[in-house]
């Protein structure tokens, strides 16, 4: 007979670690903070809320105020598919716009994002079985440590030499994979995560590697981690979950199992593809509409002037270029039957190695960057994860800055170029190891590099450099899809909580594909799904998860795992609670409607070329949108979270 006071599912501990005084506490878990947060993601924007409301607001996202935590949740390491996802929170050193600027029309400060990261890989299941959901982490270390999680056990240990170089008589973290060999040869058997050079240099956009190639990539944790003396977290452990009611957690989990197997094999569902393509089917979705989409014409081209360019360019970067190189499934523990993710090799040249397919959204957002060198963008994504730089904001990034070089406005040698793979390796490289004045600027939140160009280039207007830099006013950076065609994906950009341009809380491209339009749909549809993201994120399972949670099955294996029963509609608010939150933190870091309805200037300009010319951004149906989705989540007209809304869901 199950006990009805003990947690089942989790471990039911976390780990308080304060670097800046050396001390580590485990507690116990309050159960009915799983009750309405879940874990993962949910549980750990409470955890952050707590902290910034009894310690103030937070102003620097570098300083040893900012909690980083890293965790998992009920369903990790169960027989459910992809339950293999872990978490990372916290406030993000990218999204920061320090001061009201002229060139911003005098918009509010925005102090960094409540920002979490999802990934996959061993990691997460390897931090539940030594014993915790959460590993919480706030100060700062005098000297370089890291993090051993061993068996119910947490140790600060001072970092290993060798975990160190030096370049140009600097001392320096080492490349992932390095760090990872050394302590995987350390500890057997455990799974690391670790920052890269990157973040051991503060840079804004890097992330943490864990199994190296899997990361928390955007938002700048490794910066958070380099901004704290924190260089890797390893775990080890053989603890397995304890279930409330075996006998029926099985029998759901193995009808889930099913359901999902039969969606992989039903051409009809987007998961038939990923087996094979991975997340690269939107290559050609995007591009000329392949794989059930329509007309394509918004893979982004040039820093997001086109969505449409050369077809005979195309077929280098296409699906079936990057399916040509791929090989074995290389996929996150516990994931099962959607397996996005397969090994890939290049054989002779240059970027010769072995390593992984890169990620649709990496591969568009260096398509970009007029980048059509398969090969050259394959080694680059390697070098990204060696070196802890977020893929996709590092996209970002450089399309701006050739965009100013090709315009003259760039003031620094060393600007990458549209086009020209070497010159985004030497700037990666730049960027990672802090090298030149170019790559030491373009590491820094674009805010702050605009403050820069407008003081050092001369011919530009302030105007001319921020169209240039779709990241400015604090944004994360665009995802891969390009932003005129679709005003709901804009909203789902303008509105996610972890900064704008993120697509990962709501996506609604296959909805406007299908004719979902009208503002009160399209907000209906942006918020919906953005609750149903952050249960996924909260329940530890991956974005690519075909089943449906309100479903009977899904929650009877829910209670059979934990012992916590929901209806559908409790799960679901267990969600929007999630969601409301985050806002909230969000908004006492400076976010208003004033950062949602910012829209990068070219995005108000016609495309020109391919089938969605003409298509631009139309600014007041845009704020229409906005406008009803506030309603949608009962937020004030200026984008606020009310109070009487946090009673309503349990918040003070
Ligand atoms: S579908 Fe892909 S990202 Fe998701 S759990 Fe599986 S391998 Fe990981």
């Amino acid at each position: 007979m199950a006990d009805q006071k003990k947690i089942y599912g989790y471990t039911g501990k976390w780990a308080l670690v304060d670097l800046s005084c050396g001390r580590v506490e485990i507690r116990e878990a309050p159960p009915h903070i799983y009750r309405l947060y879940l874990g993962g993601r949910g549980v750990q924007a409470y955890l952050i809320y707590q902290h910034l409301k009894e310690r103030g607001w937070l102003k620097d996202p570098l300083s040893p105020a900012n909690r980083i935590v890293i965790g998992n949740s009920s369903l990790n390491d169960t027989a459910v598919p992809t339950a293999g996802r872990g978490s990372c929170s916290f406030i993000s050193p990218f999204t920061y716009s320090p001061a009201q600027k002229e060139w911003l029309g005098h918009r509010p400060p925005v102090f960094g994002l409540l920002t979490h990261s999802s990934c996959g890989g061993l990691f997460p299941n390897m931090l539940k079985r030594a014993g915790f959901d959460q590993i919480i982490i706030d100060g700062r270390a005098e000297k370089p440590v890291r993090l051993l999680v061993v068996e119910g056990k947490v140790q600060i240990i001072e970092a290993e030499p060798e975990l160190f170089e030096e370049i140009n008589g600097r001392k320096v973290l080492r490349r992932a994979s390095e760090t990872t060999d050394f302590l995987s040869q350390k500890h057997p058997g455990s799974s690391t995560v670790c920052a890269g050079p990157a973040g051991w240099n503060q840079v804004a956009l890097a992330c943490l590697t864990n199994d190296y190639h899997r990361n928390f990539g955007r938002g700048g944790a490794g910066a958070v981690f380099g901004s704290k003396n924190l260089v890797a977290i390893t775990a080890y452990g053989r603890q397995l979950p304890e279930f409330y009611d075996r006998e029926k957690f099985l029998e759901k989990s193995r009808a889930i199992d099913e359901s999902v197997n039969s969606h992989v094999h039903d051409p009809n569902w987007t998961a038939s593809f990923r087996p094979e393509t991975g997340t690269t089917w939107w290559l050609d979705r995007a591009f000329n509409g392949g794989y059930l989409g329509q007309k394509g014409g918004y893979l982004p081209w040039h820093n997001f002037d086109e969505g449409y360019f050369d077809p005979e360019l195309y077929k280098r970067v296409s699906t079936a270029a990057f399916l040509e190189i791929a090989g074995k499934h290389k996929v996150c523990n516990r994931c099962r039957h959607i397996m996005c993710t397969r090994s890939a090799a290049v054989n002779s040249g240059p970027y010769a190695h072995e390593g992984v397919r890169p990620e649709f959204e990496t591969i568009a957002l260096w398509i970009n960057c007029c980048l059509t060198d398969r090969d050259g963008i394959f080694y680059l994504n390697h070098l990204c994860n060696e070196l802890g730089v977020d893929t996709m904001t590092f996209g970002s990034v450089m399309a701006g800055a050739m965009e100013l070089r090709e315009k003259g406005w760039w003031p620094l040698p060393g600007a990458p170029e549209f086009g020209h793979t070497a010159s985004m390796i030497k700037a990666l490289e730049d960027i990672a190891y802090g090298r030149s004045d170019c790559g030491r600027l373009l590491a820094r939140p674009t805010d702050l590099v605009v403050d820069e160009l407008i003081k050092s280039t001369a011919g530009a207007s302030p105007e001319e450099i921020v169209r240039c830099l779709t990241t400015a006013y604090a944004g994360l950076g665009y995802a891969g899809i390009e932003p005129k065609v679709f005003p709901g994906m804009f909203t789902a950009y303008g509105t996610s909580n972890r900064g704008r341009g993120d697509h990962t809380y709501a996506w609604t491209i296959q909805a406007e594909e299908g004719g979902l339009s009208g503002a009160e749909n399209l907000a209906s549809y942006v918020a919906g799904s953005q609750t149903g993201k952050a249960l996924t994120d909260s329940l530890g399972l991956c974005d690519f998860f075909t089943e449906d949670f309100a479903s009977p099955d899904f929650l009877e294996m829910y209670r059979a795992l934990t012992g916590i029963e929901y209806t559908a509609e409790s799960l679901k608010e267990c969600g929007r609670r999630i969601y409301i939150l985050e806002r909230f933190v969000n908004n006492q870091q400076g976010r208003r409607r004033e950062y949602d309805a910012f829209i990068p200037p070219k995005f108000a300009e016609p495309l020109t070329a391919g089938p969605q010319a003409g298509k631009r951004l139309d600014p007041v149906y845009y704020n229409a949108i906005l406008d009803a989705y506030y309603r949608q989540w009962k937020w004030s007209a200026e984008g606020l979270v009310p109070a009487k809304l946090l009673e309503e869901y349990g918040l003070e």
